[in-house]
């Protein structure tokens, strides 16, 4: 048989989003629970594929199939397509596997043409109800137009504009029906003007046209960022979802709202929610009007109200998590049109897997997999000053639309928020309401302000996702978009100005009010303490000095898996002794410089020694090649040249001769060692001193340092720098008179290293993957050069990703799991772990957690987000 590309929402349930995309199969469980759901069809996400497989067409068998299930939907309903007495109009929806609120696009009111509206008004005498047809009937040639054939909206909103100017009203529903009969006629001429044919009549021809245009969204700019941005890959696709309207602008007994079970923005278990009378859902989710909270619904539709109500409660109960709503009222009767889990902020989340533990609704592994980790993230950002915070007094307040705290300069477009944050500026995005082009901006922004809007607007739902600051429906801005500048509290804001703003109370502040750090207490305490229960995978921290160490230690990591020592030589005191070691010309003389700098390093590992208690800490050699050391500037050339005996021109020579052509794949790592054993030995004496000492200082720890050597790809490499540190690190054991254990392990980052780990294995005590620089080496191109080519390759489809922030596990995996395999057998007391930028990376670690290494390494604020993803693949793992 042929494969099934169309299922009636009575055909399908909620474990068919692959299938169905989450609206749809939402949808569908909603059907089969019996709530009021207008009956329409679901077309696969394979249907979506296809359509691409086929070169962007809808190949003769689907369409067949959809024509079947129109006919199908419209004997369900009693309507028909073009019907002169009862006309079947439709919405197509899109909706993907995963949810991208506001990122694809929605065609409503389809179905409408001359004759339809002509019928349907003769057959009703009531003057709002002509208003209705044609207020549905413009919204549709504006959504059809601007979605399907990409008019753009603005031709037509500068119409609307302009007939409420000629007519002297403020708002859309002030216009009479005659106004919006002459919109729908000027609306049909400017799509001709622009497309150069006549707008669609046939409700099939719009209708295929309008799939093709869900298809065709799939791929749109907006939805790839928003992939790359979630780790949605583009091959999973977009199901459409056609159902039959319901009218939210009917009449004044009509209205349409969203809501959800508990508060996104806290989590609190109370009915969040926003609605607007006689409109249509699109009103609320743009912001056009500032809706009524959704409390006020019941004074006006107590009916509805209370039936919404318990729907709340079937739907928590069912999906046992808080949800995310969309219904319209029409003539007073509920239509439910979506729902799912609701998105919600860090805080939030954390506070609703508690409350579901408390509430017997979910276990404790649910809970945990229930946290998005990547959204841990906002909760480790920095708060307001408490003190300075009382002290500011707002100026202005809107909601709080998603809580955190952001400071930065005033900007009013998207691209300036860009251009400011590239040239490293931190800035505040203010505009009057966003839409989704706005989403590289607000990205870029530290907080996002809007004059219009609710907690459900475009800007609220976006900044929520993001985990960014956002303050919306500020009404008592007056904004001037043109001169870049507005009015708030009496005083004018430019361009420019600093501003700050209060993500959980809605507060706007005049100038910086400076920020702290967060804590790990309450709920998320809780979450971790879960998290940690579960997990196997042990998570280090890559830290080079005491503070980042303390700072990660609290915020959980069990030891450094990273200390990179090139940091230490930078310091005044230094980086002259270093300079001189590396313009000297015999061994004495390096031995000499390098003795100056011993005392230091020394110092430097006991404090992070102390700061880690016992707790393991891998020290890396020396890694990055000598030139970056050496001196640019005339002066302290001079300097150098004073100190060495040698001429000005010596040292230019000196420095010369470290040029190198590819210096990430020249004279660095562990090639160093090779040609000056004299730095490795100074760095162990260093090490082991500063164990010894912290050893008998504190007997009730045990520290075992790890000492790494960087950039093998050949065992003989190890094997001769080892031999260097084993007989130095011994000569200082037996000289302490205590019995101290060390390690020496090695990077691996280099793919030959992978491919001859068994060699490695057999004279190492641990690996430690350096995913940076392999995954660098196993591309063969340059992570400081990849930015300028890598967005052609995300356009191109070559890329999904950027392989430096989320691992690939195809190809730099293989060589990981290669590395491991050849490895274990011949050592099996060797432990593994990462320590690239990867080590933070919920995918990524997750990996890591499958492939079987013992920790990963992340800097201090990843740790949680590295904790609870190792949590979550070890739940994974058992299920
Ligand atoms: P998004 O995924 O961007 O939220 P939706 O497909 O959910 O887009 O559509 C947006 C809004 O359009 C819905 O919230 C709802 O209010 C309205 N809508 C969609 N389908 C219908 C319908 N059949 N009848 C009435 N309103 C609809
Ligand atoms: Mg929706
Ligand atoms: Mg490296």
């Amino acid at each position: 048989m042929s494969k099934k590309y169309l299922y009636l929402f009575s055909e399908g349930n909620a474990n068919m989003r692959e299938l169905l995309g989450g609206k749809g199969a939402n949808l569908a469980e909603m059907t089969n629970i019996g709530l009021p759901v207008p009956q329409g069809f679901t077309i696969t996400t394979e249907a979506c594929t296809q359509y691409y497989e086929d070169g962007r067409q809808i190949n003769d068998a689907i369409m067949a199939e959809i024509m079947e299930y129109v006919a199908k939907m419209e004997e369900l309903n009693g309507k028909k397509f073009g019907d002169l007495t009862n006309p079947l109009l439709v919405s197509v929806r899109s909706g993907a596997r995963a949810s991208m609120p506001g990122m694809m696009d929605t065609i409503l009111n389809l179905g409408l043409n001359d004759e339809v509206v002509a019928a349907m008004i003769a057959g009703n005498p009531d003057p709002a109800f002509e208003r209705f047809v044609y207020d549905s009937y413009r919204r549709f040639i504006q959504m059809f137009s601007d979605v399907v054939m990409e008019v753009g909206k603005k031709y037509f909103e500068q119409l609307i504009d302009k007939m409420k100017e000629d007519r002297g009203v403020k708002q859309d529903v002030e216009l009479t029906a005659a106004d919006l009969k002459e919109l729908a006629e000027q609306f049909k001429a400017e799509y001709k003007a622009q497309i150069g044919s006549d707008f669609p009549s046939d409700p099939k021809t719009q209708l295929m046209e309008a799939i093709k245009a869900v298809f065709r969204s799939w791929d749109n700019p907006r939805a790839n960022v928003y992939r790359r941005d979630n780790d949605i890959p583009y091959s999973w696709g977009t199901a459409v979802n056609v159902m039959p309207m319901v009218f939210g602008n009917l009449n004044e007994n009509s209205g349409t709202g969203v809501a959800f079970t508990r508060d996104p923005a806290t989590g609190e278990k109370k009915l969040m929610g926003e609605f607007l009378t006689n409109a249509q859902g699109e009103d609320v989710v743009a912001g056009v009007r500032t809706p009524m909270p959704i409390s006020q619904m019941e004074e006006k539709f107590p009916e509805a109200f209370k039936q919404f109500v318990d729907v709340c409660g079937i739907l928590e109960n069912h999906y046992r998590d808080m949800q995310d709503m969309e219904f319209t009222v029409e003539n007073g009767k509920l239509y439910m049109l979506q729902c799912r889990n609701g998105k919600r902020t860090a805080q939030a989340a954390l506070k609703i897997a508690c409350d579901l533990v408390d509430e017997g609704m979910r276990t404790e592994e649910e809970a945990v997999a229930m946290i998005d980790p990547r959204n841990l993230d906002t909760l480790l950002h920095p708060q307001f000053d408490q003190k300075a915070l009382k002290a500011a007094t707002p100026m202005g307040k809107g909601l709080g639309a998603s809580p955190g705290a952001a400071c930065g300069k005033i900007v009013f477009t998207a691209d300036d928020a860009v251009a400011w944050a590239e040239r490293g500026e931190k800035v505040v995005l203010v505009r009057l309401e966003t839409s989704p082009e706005d989403i590289t901006g607000m990205k870029s922004a530290q907080g996002i302000l809007t004059v219009r809007g609710g907690m459900t607007s475009h800007a609220a739902v976006v900044a929520r996702g993001m985990g960014e600051c956002c303050v919306s429906g500020c009404g008592d801005i007056i904004m001037d978009e043109e001169n870049k500048q507005f009015q708030l509290g009496g005083k004018t804001f430019k361009e420019g100005d600093f501003i700050s703003i209060d993500g959980t109370t809605g507060n706007i502040y005049d100038g910086v009010i400076p920020t702290v750090d967060a804590q790990i207490a309450g709920e998320f305490g809780r979450i971790m303490a879960w998290a940690d229960k579960y997990r196997k995978l042990k998570v280090r921290t890559n830290a080079d000095t005491p503070t980042d160490a303390k700072k990660a230690r609290e915020l959980g990591a069990e030891g450094i898996g990273l200390c990179r020592t090139e940091h230490m030589f930078f310091d005044p005191e230094r980086i002259a002794a270093f300079r001189e070691m590396i313009c000297s010309d015999t061994v004495e003389e390096r031995e000499e410089a390098l003795d100056k700098i011993l005392p230091y390093q020394q110092a430097d590992f006991k404090a992070l020694y102390e700061a880690l208690e016992g707790n393991p800490v891998t020290i890396r050699f020396l890694d990055p090649p000598l030139h970056e050391f050496v001196p640019t500037e005339e002066p302290e050339i001079e300097k150098l040249a004073a100190a060495k005996g040698k001429t000005v021109q010596e040292i230019k020579d000196i420095i010369n001769g470290l040029h190198e052509f590819n210096p990430m794949m020249g004279h660095r790592g562990c090639r160093l060692a090779v040609t000056y054993p004299e730095i490795a030995a100074m760095q162990t004496k260093a090490v082991i001193r500063a164990a010894i000492e912290v050893q008998k200082e504190h007997p009730e720890w045990k520290v075992v340092p790890e000492i790494m050597i960087p950039l093998v790809g050949d065992v003989k490499e190890l094997k001769y720098v080892k031999k260097t540190v084993v007989a130095t690190a011994d000569a200082e054991v037996a000289a302490s008179g205590i019995d101290l254990k060390y390690e020496v392990g090695t990077m691996i980052e280099i793919p030959r290293a992978c491919l001859t780990a068994d060699e490695i294995a057999a004279n190492a005590d641990f690996f430690c993957f350096g995913t940076n620089d392999l995954t660098q080496m196993t591309f063969g191109f340059s992570r400081d050069d990849s930015g300028k080519f890598l967005n052609a390759y995300y356009d191109a489809k070559i890329f999904e990703n950027d392989p430096f922030a989320k691992l690939d596990q195809e190809g730099v995996g293989k060589l990981m799991k290669m590395a491991i395999d050849l490895g274990k057998p011949v050592n099996p007391n060797l432990h593994i772990g990462i320590c690239g930028e990867h080590g933070g990376d919920p995918s990524s670690v997750e990996f890591c957690h499958k492939i079987g290494l013992n920790y990963v390494s992340c800097s201090p604020f990843r740790v949680p987000v590295a904790r609870l993803a190792a949590a979550q693949a070890a739940i994974a793992d058992k299920k």
